[in-house]
């Protein structure tokens, strides 16, 4: 809805005349610059006079991480950063501190869209709480944006994009083709969450630069993997880290490479705990070698070069969420160990907590020794607890199924891998001897066979047929065949989420499996053992495909159909803690 909404925006946007380079030049030559009188402005002085949105004061005091970033007039500045550290907000700031230093500059995200949202949510509004902003911005040509909330004056040049501030013009661009980096010549860019920039266009945006003589680029972005996106610039610089010091046994130590040591607990009697062994007691920073509680925010700390020989070409600073005035302890310490059984999970705690790339964890993430086993041999524990199944398809066919069991975790009851002309009706003996409630297909390759399998077994015994979708895709329920008047229900489900999903319910101990020396079981971890992950070109996580796994995708699909059947899932077993999937799916869709 929101999508549609832009995209009409956008083409509505589009159809109207963008600035030539030539009106820009003519645009630019009516500027007269005043002279200074007074001595010129530092940048940190400058971007804290500028009020926030509503005239509340913006400045550092809680961010001085940040300062060192915005009086730092080295030609490249590469942020690496953990989520919500305020750098949008600066870097927003600095820009408008270049236009007032005559500079024109640039502001980049990966599409229009994004780009008009932080125009409108973030740039002008605090254009408008600024008298001197207001006064600085010259007035638009025509336009009739009346019915706009800030005033026609100064709102538009040629294009929402465009503003033009002291003089000087700035662009804020959704960067998407070619077109939209050759358009202007600039003496600085902004470049917003690298990790999304198409990597030949965001290289491209260098050369808009030649011109001039300041040639400012400012790129900033949380990470994803290492030595990519920003990261593979970040590695390219300088490096400064945050470094601290004990004031008790004076180490040095920097936050985000001693984490998980610099994190415990401490005792009632205010003695420290490591992490891990902590129960109900309060979180803290300790000391990495003295292991004192330590406060980052009390604490001594100066920024550090890793290679101060490369400062001559690129600043790189590192910035963390353990160094925070809105992220407790405790809240690191619940994030991080709720990571520990999810690679999904922990690759989130690194890129957006510690701000660090994350190397993959183990590629394969499975290892017989960290599962759970019940004791029950295989065919129904318990003929009244829910039962599912999921079946992926081949030559063979997969069956796994699943059962409720002892304290709400999900016990394997059945793995069976099916051959020979009679297999499908084989499969369907075996899922009414079983009374499973639901059964998950996998659709692909033989989808007619996946259907006409669950219509024999309705309506007894409920079930879809399930795509794997790519990872940016939503999940979604729906139907096929409908206009033939027998519908069959749909899942389409993001793969590597999927994947990721069974192996934090493995290794937390949501799903066990059946007796260890069993030889089904040896089947089922030998599958299990080939997800194995790896890098798209991207630098996205995913898991290899064309690797003997069907057993474990059949326990992938028997755990997706139990999810989006919320009848039978205790309302206990849906804690973040013990069952990782978000019930993103309608429930009793089937
Ligand atoms: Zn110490």
């Amino acid at each position: 809805m929101i999508d549609r909404l832009l995209e009409t925006l956008q083409t509505k946007l589009n159809s109207r005349r963008v600035a030539d380079p030539d009106t820009l030049r003519r645009l630019t030559k009516r500027y007269t610059p005043k002279p200074a009188s007074t001595p010129q402005q530092s940048p940190l002085d400058y971007i804290q006079r500028i009020a926030l949105p509503g005239g509340k004061p913006y400045n550092l005091a809680q961010h001085n991480d940040l300062t060192a970033i915005a009086e730092d007039d080295a030609r490249i500045v590469i942020v690496r950063k953990a989520a919500q550290k305020g750098v949008t907000e600066l870097m927003i700031r600095l820009q408008f501190y270049l236009a007032r230093r005559g500079y024109s500059a640039a502001y980049f995200l990966r599409s229009r869209a994004y780009m008009r949202l932080l125009v409108q949510s973030r740039v002008e509004p605090v254009i408008a709480a600024n008298k001197e902003l207001l006064d600085a911005l010259m007035p638009a040509d025509d336009e009739e944006e009346s019915d706009r909330k800030v005033p026609r004056k100064y709102r538009l040049a040629d294009n929402v994009t465009l503003k033009r501030l002291y003089g000087a013009t700035l662009l804020y661009m959704g960067l998407q083709s070619e077109a939209d980096v050759r358009s202007f010549p600039l003496d600085a860019v902004f470049a917003d969450e690298v990790e999304t920039l198409k990597p030949e266009l965001a290289d491209a945006l260098q050369e808009r630069l030649y011109h001039s003589a300041l040639k400012w680029e400012r790129w900033f972005s949380q990470p994803t993997a290492v030595g990519y996106g920003i990261d593979e610039r970040f590695q390219l610089t300088d490096q400064r880290h945050q470094l601290f010091t004990c004031d008790s046994c004076r180490a040095e130590f920097m936050l985000e490479e001693s984490f998980p040591h610099c994190l415990g607990y401490l005792k009632d009697d205010d003695s420290p705990l490591p992490l891990g062994e902590g129960s109900g007691a309060r979180a803290t920073y300790l000391c990495p070698r003295c292991h004192k509680p330590f406060n980052p925010l009390a604490a001594r700390w100066r920024w550090v070069a890793k290679y101060p020989s490369r400062s001559s070409d690129a600043h790189g600073y590192h910035l963390t969420q353990l160094y925070s005035h809105t992220m407790t302890p405790d809240e690191v310490a619940r994030l991080y160990r709720l990571s520990l059984t999810s690679p999904n999970r922990m690759e989130r705690f690194y890129n957006s907590v510690l701000g660090l790339p994350y190397a993959g964890g183990d590629t394969q993430p499975i290892h017989p020794d960290k599962l759970a086993y019940h004791n029950y041999p295989l065919v129904p524990i318990n003929p009244d607890a829910p039962r599912y199944a999921g079946v992926d398809v081949g030559d063979t066919l997969s069956l796994v199924v699943i059962e409720m069991g002892d304290g709400n975790a999900w016990y394997v009851a059945a793995i069976e891998e099916l051959q020979g002309p009679n297999k499908w009706d084989d499969l369907r003996q075996i899922l009414q001897n079983l009374r499973v409630q639901s059964v998950g297909v996998n659709a692909m390759p033989y989808k007619d066979s996946a259907k006409k399998l669950l219509r024999d077994l309705a309506p007894r015994i409920g079930g879809a047929i399930i795509y794997d979708a790519s990872d940016d895709a939503k999940p979604s329920a729906g139907q096929e065949d409908a206009e033939f008047g027998d519908p069959v229900p749909r899942l389409v489900y993001p793969r590597t989420e999927l994947m990721d999903a069974t192996v934090s319910a493995l290794l937390s101990h949501a799903v066990h499996l059946p007796p260890r020396h069993m030889r089904e079981t040896e089947r089922l971890l030998k599958h299990l053992q080939n997800y194995i992950v790896e890098r798209d070109a991207q630098g996205n996580r995913r898991y290899a495909r064309g690797r003997e796994d069907h057993l474990g995708r059949a326990l992938d699909y028997a755990l997706l159909i139990a999810r989006s059947d919320a009848r039978y899932i205790p309302p206990t077993a849906l804690t973040p803690d013990n069952f990782y999937l978000p019930l993103r799916l309608e429930p009793r869709i089937l």
